[in-house]
């Protein structure tokens, strides 16, 4: 388990006030000055040396990306660091913690990461439906307009920077890093065709990163407790801590910091008092946010949880939303309700996510009741595969990869429902309305 000592979020459950005051006493805004008078390179090579890996769901290495931006911005073009703060995963519920109850180590870590990758400044992307949240952060960086650690000379250090918030108006889409600058700069949310890449065209044209909540709200302990600190935690190429949030079946659901690769079964029995009804009764986890496929009881009851671990078991760590199910679920029904979400969702550009993303979930609605041909199991996971990788961004894949990962492990509860819908057995479930 976690010592609290090594803990970076320190006031994750608001025991303490979020105020810039209360944030200055547990560490924050301390000698920011002198953490930036490191260099903007020493900056970059520490995060690097972190192993600090991206927490929105991707991966990819934080220091590295930062490393992409221009070290000398042409007059007129400005680089950007946009913050992505528009949790809207199923399932995912960290950044908002973060938010309410740790908001100065989002906003000094928007300083530190815009000043190593040489960014004017910072946009802070919230999901509209984080109302409080939002005034939270509001506040908190009026704070700090007001104390003088952001603006011109911010901290004292002679360089000027700026952070704003910006709020969404709660499409899922808008998470997706281009489609968050299509809406910043006032459009339709819809992703963009890459290349070009943010780093070299993004926000209004310019360079810009773009960076989930966790990867920006660490940077800051990860410069004053050291690298290595950092890295002293979990398997090689999964280093650090992380932000994981279980919900479903446990006993006490939770957000918690925890090292990474922490096996499942520590990380439910230590926070979350066990799975409900005890180990026998765990069906499946999602273990990822809504995106992944989900794995069966068997194969993650001891399988740790990181980049490396999930990927092997054919999921993936995601936003390290951990969503369990136990026998009392519908594991179908449960799926077919993410097909629905991915639906919805939808941006509609490109043709095998607007038509595959309703026709698979037509499909898995049949699949509940098992209204459907055997053959069409075959089908729709055909399906999947041809929506996956064809499409201009990533939703296309997470709405083929729960149904692949249902068919993959529950393919004789599928032919069940089917069989006894053919040979007109009463089927238990309840058909899934039409929402
Ligand atoms: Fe829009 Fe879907 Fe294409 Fe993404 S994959 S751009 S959400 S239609």
């Amino acid at each position: 388990m976690l010592a609290d000592s090594d803990r970076i979020f320190t006031n994750l459950y608001g025991f303490q006030p979020w105020g810039i005051d209360a944030a200055m006493q547990r560490g924050d805004w301390v000698e920011t000055k002198a953490l930036m008078a490191m260099g903007q390179d020493a900056i970059i090579d520490a995060i690097k040396a972190s192993g600090l890996r991206g927490r929105g769901g991707a991966g990819f290495p934080t220091g590295m990306k930062w490393s992409f931006m221009p070290k000398e911005p042409k007059p007129g073009r400005p680089s950007f660091l946009v913050i992505n703060a528009d949790e809207s995963e199923p399932g995912s519920c960290k950044d908002r913690e973060i938010i309410r109850h740790d908001p100065h180590k989002l906003v000094e870590g928007a300083l530190i990461a815009g000043y190593a990758m040489r960014a004017r400044a910072a946009y802070i992307y919230i999901r509209g439906e984080y109302i409080r949240e939002a005034e939270t952060l509001f506040a908190a960086v009026a704070q700090a307009y007001e104390k003088g650690f952001l603006g011109l000379n911010a901290c004292g250090s002679g360089y000027d920077f700026d952070v704003f918030v910006h709020r969404g108006a709660g499409a899922y889409i808008c998470g997706e890093e281009t489609a968050m600058l299509e809406s910043l700069e006032g459009k339709k949310g819809q992703p963009r065709l890459k290349p070009p890449f943010p780093a070299g065209a993004g926000l209004y044209g310019c360079p810009t990163t773009v960076n989930n909540v966790e990867s920006i709200a660490v940077g800051p302990t990860i410069l004053r407790r050291g690298a290595e600190w950092f890295a002293s935690f979990g398997r090689p190429n999964n280093l650090g801590t992380k932000l994981f949030q279980i919900s479903g079946h446990v006993n006490r659901p939770c957000v918690v910091e925890e090292a990474m690769s922490i096996s499942f079964r520590d990380l439910i029995e230590t926070h979350c008092g066990g799975i409900r009804g005890g180990w026998d009764n765990l069906l499946a986890v999602i273990p990822g946010g809504s995106s992944v496929p989900l794995v069966p009881a068997h194969e993650i009851a001891d399988a740790p949880m990181d980049f490396d671990g999930l990927k092997e078991l054919k999921s993936g760590l995601g936003t390290a939303a951990v969503i369990v199910m136990d026998k009392s679920t519908d594991i179908v029904r449960a799926i077919a309700r993410l097909s629905y979400f991915y639906k919805h969702e939808s941006c509609g550009q490109c043709t095998p996510c607007r038509e595959g993303t309703g026709w698979m979930w037509r499909v898995m609605q049949r699949l509940v009741t098992g209204d459907a041909e055997p053959h069409e199991i075959d089908l729709l996971l055909e399906v999947t595969t041809q929506v996956e990788g064809h499409t201009i961004c990533a939703l296309g894949d997470a709405a083929a990869w729960p149904i692949q990962g249902l068919i993959r492990h529950f393919r004789p509860e599928i032919e069940k429902r089917i069989a006894k819908r053919q040979g007109f057995v009463a089927v238990p479930h309840t058909a899934m309305a039409a929402e």
